[in-house]
């Protein structure tokens, strides 16, 4: 797979550290551009649906970028836009007074036209739905004026790629008809080429040379292959889209019947975490936080389990994304904050005073009273605020202006709760957000950690990440620590802390209490504390 428009955070490392031309991190400027070569590959790891938070067995597959534009199928026939008869369709009311399109019923009439020619000439349509990435929030930030413009914009730039005509359905929802497609092949290549168009950069004023680079999800569907009329075909286009969205959106997917299946799946697992949070079937794992130059633990990372009743133990790779979703990550949220918040008290009761590090999701964050929720948890357990740590992961991070996070995060930050960069090094970030973000500490991501002392490449990124951190002035810790080399590179290369299973994996609040115990022990010993402490 080809994610395009990607920007890997190890090229931003290297643009970045070069551009700033501090001298002494020469070595590590060539080093960062040594791993850039690598860029691709960093990034099909982040996107490969690998990644924690990508939606699991997603059945699509991602489309190839084949490049250039020109290449989109020569058609066999005569080139006539279907709908260019403006007046007739004015007349009807039908031409969408935004885009100058017309709408889902002229592509319902449309589309059973051609239907009815096809059928017995043993001719396939296309029928390739886009949705444009992230509208909401582009409303929201940019404003409605600006979130017009760029449905205009989208408008005609599909237009100027489509050869049988383009429809905007409701809202960001726009659709392409092609006739007298050749093969899934053919069909693939116009989507492809579309979606390259539709992401080609826009600046947001004259003055400004601040460019937004816009990107859609996209679904194709073909008659006869996957239906045989509009609603059916539709059907197919859309939960095609849906796919590539929950896949991170930027991507095309073809329509295929594992989506039926996997749809239903994640209709029976919704209904189910939701009676499974009302019933208390969802409870907290803990895995402990290494500091390296002491080797004892300083924090903990809570991790969410839920055990079906039927299922038996469901993993958060599968479980997250459903509850992402469908809202539920709000709801689950909440209760995560205060159950964590009820541990890290419980600890402290027993003498054990330790930091937890909590999971926390786009929509959680793009909800505006998490700052109140987190007060709230941390008020009613009487919790100082440096005790709880949220994570983020880099991915949240791609749209600079994401202006309601960044105030929840201001806030959360003024009230003394610490913040974390999660995963980091597998997003499409350009690194600038390290700057201006009031986060204190970042996470190698395990894919990284785990090619240490296999890939030369992965120990150069640990080595600038670490090197990277350091000049942002934040801690850095390395997740996925499996092996005795891992950790003496880790110790070497003076990495602040690290995790994983070499230390101990995630266990339930009993068996991580004996291991807070046995270390406080182990340190009571060490420094001569334990003889006085009777
Ligand atoms: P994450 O935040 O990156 O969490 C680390 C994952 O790596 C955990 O997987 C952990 O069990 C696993 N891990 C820890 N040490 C090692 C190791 O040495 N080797 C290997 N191979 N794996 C290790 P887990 O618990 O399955 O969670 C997966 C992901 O699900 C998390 O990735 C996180 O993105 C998400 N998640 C888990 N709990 C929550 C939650 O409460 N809220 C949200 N929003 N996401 C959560
Ligand atoms: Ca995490
Ligand atoms: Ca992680």
């Amino acid at each position: 797979m080809i994610v395009f428009g990607t920007f890997n955070a190890v090229a931003a490392a290297a643009v970045h550290l070069a551009v700033g031309a501090v001298l002494p991190l020469v070595p590590f400027v060539a080093l960062a551009l040594l791993a850039v070569g690598y860029g691709m590959v960093g990034a099909a790891r982040a996107g490969n649906g690998s990644g924690p938070r990508v939606a699991p067995s997603a059945p699509g597959r991602d489309l190839e970028l084949r490049r250039p534009e020109g290449s989109v199928g020569a058609p066999s026939v005569p080139v006539v836009p279907l709908y260019r008869r403006p007046n007739a369709l004015r007349r009807h009311r039908d031409l969408d007074p935004l885009t100058d399109l017309p709408g889902r019923d002229c592509l319902a009439a449309t589309l059973g036209r051609l239907i009815t020619e096809a059928t017995g000439q043993e001719e396939r349509l296309a029928l390739i739905a886009f949705d444009i990435d992230r509208m909401k929030d582009i409303n929201g930030i940019h404003g409605y004026a600006l979130g017009d413009q760029l449905l205009r914009i989208a408008a005609r730039r599909l237009e100027g790629i489509a050869r049988d005509g383009v429809f905007r359905l409701d809202g960001d929802r726009f659709v392409i008809v092609r006739r007298h497609v050749a093969g899934i092949a053919d069909a693939e290549i116009a989507a492809v080429a579309a979606l390259d168009r539709i992401g080609r950069p826009i600046r947001l004023g004259k003055a400004t040379k601040q460019e937004m680079r816009p990107s859609a999800s996209v679904g194709i569907a073909l008659y006869p292959d996957h239906g045989s009329d509009f609603e059916g075909l539709m059907r197919c286009a859309e939960m095609a889209v849906d796919d590539a969205k929950r896949a991170g959106g930027r991507r095309c997917r073809l329509f295929d019947r594992g989506m039926i299946v996997a749809m239903q799946f994640r209709k029976d697992m919704e209904r189910d975490l939701q009676e499974a949070l009302e019933a208390g079937e969802l409870s907290l794992h803990y895995q402990p936080q290494i500091d390296l130059s002491t080797g004892r633990i300083v924090g903990v990372e809570a991790l969410m389990r839920w055990t079906h009743r039927e299922r038996g133990l469901i993993p958060p790779t599968t479980f997250i994304p459903i509850a992402e979703a469908s809202g539920l990550i709000k709801p689950m949220g909440t209760w995560l904050i205060h159950e964590a918040c009820r541990t890290v008290k419980s600890w402290q009761t027993m003498g054990l005073d330790i930091a937890m590090a909590i999971n926390i999701s786009a929509a959680q964050l793009r909800q505006q009273n998490l700052p109140e929720i987190v007060a709230q948890a941390l008020a009613e357990n009487d919790l100082a605020a440096d005790r709880l740590e949220l994570e983020l992961t880099e991915s949240l991070f791609v749209d600079p202006s994401e202006l309601m996070m960044r105030r929840s995060l201001d806030q959360l930050a003024e009230m003394g709760v610490g913040l974390a960069i999660d995963d980091f090094g597998t997003g499409y970030s350009s690194l600038a957000y390290l700057k201006r973000l009031p986060v204190q500490k970042i996470k190698i991501d395990k894919s990284f950690t785990q090619g240490i002392g296999r890939e030369e490449v992965d120990e150069a990124l640990v080595k600038v990440i670490i090197h990277l951190a350091r000049t942002f002035g934040k801690r850095v810790l390395a997740e996925g620590v499996e092996t005795p080399d891992q950790h003496r590179f880790l110790v070497q290369e003076g990495c602040d802390a690290a995790q994983g299973y070499l230390f101990a994996k995630p266990v339930p609040f009993a068996a991580c209490t004996r291991h807070l115990e046995a270390d406080a022990e182990r340190h009571a010993v060490s420094t001569g504390l334990h003889a006085t402490a009777g």
